[in-house]
């Protein structure tokens, strides 16, 4: 197996990113490295505006870089793939599907057989608390519960790279610790590689098993931290000196 090939391991190397407008280049991102293993949990923070969201639609093929490469499970990222998921801010169901519809709509594009994915289906509607909410439409959800569907939407084809862009940013905090703590264990349960962007120091130190800084566009890494914390990480540890010892860290890394 070539260097990196493992399912879900991800290589990223000195990836830039330029985007053209009227003639003018604005640089996004510039030289990022990083490397993660299949299964670990990577948060990436950084100031608003400064190159996480183009960042992930590098990783997901939805851009190419203008410099460098990146691979996912071994092989170059060309254009959007079945074996990577993303989840963005708001889920974006379709209002006249059921929940259940709307979680097994991959299936459908990558023309799949629908009833070998229902089980899958149901089982992770299940982990997520929304098995009794199955055939509900979007309207009747609130934002918590929509943005479970989308969790369970993307990891319904079983990605070897869930990529996360600010997903939890639009609920409100109760809501948004409760997310945190069921996407580690639906992480725990089915391990696909994590990438998880997001402005909230806390949320990335409780998540995340490494956390890239950012800078200011253009996006470089200024530092990554190894966030050491016993799992499964429990709401209580946020109050532990440990977890504010790398919150005060990070916060530091960033003011800078
Ligand atoms: P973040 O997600 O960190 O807030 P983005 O990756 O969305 O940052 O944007 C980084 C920079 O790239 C911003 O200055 C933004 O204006 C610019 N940018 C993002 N998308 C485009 C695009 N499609 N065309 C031109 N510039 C863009
Ligand atoms: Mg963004």
């Amino acid at each position: 197996m070539a260097e990196g090939g493992s399912a879900g391991h991800v290589v990223v190397r000195d990836v830039g990113k330029t985007y053209a407008v009227d003639g003018d280049g604005i640089e996004s991102i510039r030289q990022v490295s990083f490397e993660l293993e299949r299964g670990g949990f990577l948060g990436i923070l950084g100031p608003s505006g400064c190159g996480k969201s183009t960042l992930l639609m590098l990783l997901a093929g939805l851009f190419s870089p203008s410099t460098g490469s990146i691979l996912v499970g071994g092989t170059g990222v060309a254009g959007p793939r079945r074996q990577t998921s993303v989840v963005f801010q708001t889920p974006v169901l379709f209002p006249w599907r059921s929940v259940i519809a709307n979680v097994l709509f991959p299936v459908e594009i990558f023309r799949e057989d629908r009833t070998a994915h229902l089980a899958r289906a149901l089982k992770l509607l299940e982990t997520t608390g929304l098995l009794e909410f199955k055939d509900r439409l979007p309207e009747h959800l609130s934002g918590g519960m929509a943005q479970r569907v989308g969790l369970c939407r993307a990891l319904i084809t079983d990605p070897e790279l869930l990529l996360m862009d600010e997903p939890f940013s639009a609920l409100d905090a109760l809501t948004r610790d409760d997310m945190g703590v069921e996407l580690l264990r639906v992480w725990e349960e089915y391990r696909s590689t994590v990438i998880f962007v997001t402005h909230s120091i806390r949320e990335a130190v409780f998540l995340s098993d490494r956390v890239i800084v950012l800078s200011p566009r253009p996006a470089v890494v200024v530092r990554e931290f190894s966030i050491d914390l016993p799992r499964p990480r429990r709401l209580e540890m946020q109050e532990s000196a440990e977890f504010n010892r790398f919150c005060a860290l990070i916060r530091a890394c960033l003011a800078r």
